[in-house]
């Protein structure tokens, strides 16, 4: 899923509503898909104080399934970090949003 480079958008696994474009997808070097900005009102997050540690988690709008945590470090223009869980996506090769 990282290693996704086409054109596409990327969906919710549980329910199919699409989350992000491959056009906010950037290489963090983390190992994981990492996103600046999702489709608009697509996600919610919350925040996660697991494991002594306060995070933003974010989960899909629309079944709560979880996709990952946003972090305050992203690029330009949004300077967040949406750091996903390959596993919670689908990926739709050309199909924008
Ligand atoms: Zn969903």
């Amino acid at each position: 899923m990282n290693d996704e480079k086409r054109s596409g958008t990327f969906s919710c696994a549980g329910c199919g509503t699409l989350l992000f474009s491959s056009d906010t997808k950037f290489e963090s070097g983390t190992g994981w898909p990492s996103f600046f900005a999702p489709i608009e009102g697509a996600v919610a997050t919350t925040v996660d104080r697991s494991y002594g540690m306060t995070r933003v988690e974010v989960h899909c709008a629309k079944c709560g399934g979880h996709l990952g945590h946003v972090f305050p470090d992203g690029p330009r223009p949004t300077g967040q970090r949406y750091c996903l869980n390959g596993v919670a996506l689908r990926f739709n090769e050309g199909r924008q949003p």
